[in-house]
């Protein structure tokens, strides 16, 4: 029977998992997010040794690897830095594709933050335009809180 297996010419399938998962966003993540939900305001982090601005938050610097203890609020605007076309369907953003998704520098910061670009028809997207975010009016402590930025 061993043999036969040997033999035996394994196959292959290939498809997809979708597997359901939880997981902790962490003390500086429950924070962020539970800034955008309560009071519509967006923190982060300054390293104490290299004055860098973290949006999102982190813990520990990723230039100098500091711990970082000091929050500061950022504005809710900034300038977009890059941005590209997204042309197919994800769970991950709500809605139908085509979406803008751009890394914005927000006022404050020196590191961008990855989010929706909208309110503007895609061809007028310009590096460099200035946006503001658009918060939901029903917030539940998630990244899309802030439904997207557009255009000021
Ligand atoms: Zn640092």
């Amino acid at each position: 029977m061993a043999q036969k297996q040997q033999d035996q010419e394994l196959l292959q399938y290939e498809s997809r998992i979708k597997v359901p998962y939880t997981w902790s966003v962490g003390e500086v993540g429950s924070r962020f997010l539970m800034e955008l939900k309560e009071n519509r305001k967006i923190w982060a982090t300054r390293c104490p040794s290299c004055d860098m601005v973290f949006v999102p938050p982190k813990k520990t610097c990723t230039y100098c690897f500091s711990d970082i203890h000091e929050w500061v609020e950022v504005k809710d605007e900034g300038v977009l830095q890059t941005f590209t076309v997204v042309r197919y369907e994800t769970p991950l953003i709500p809605g139908k594709p085509p979406y803008i998704i751009g890394i914005i520098m927000l006022d404050g910061a020196d590191t961008g933050l990855v989010h929706l670009i909208a309110g503007v028809p895609h061809d007028k997207v310009k590096v460099g335009m200035r946006v503001k975010a658009v918060f939901e009016e029903k917030r539940k402590g998630h990244i899309l809180d802030i439904n997207h930025f557009k255009p000021i």
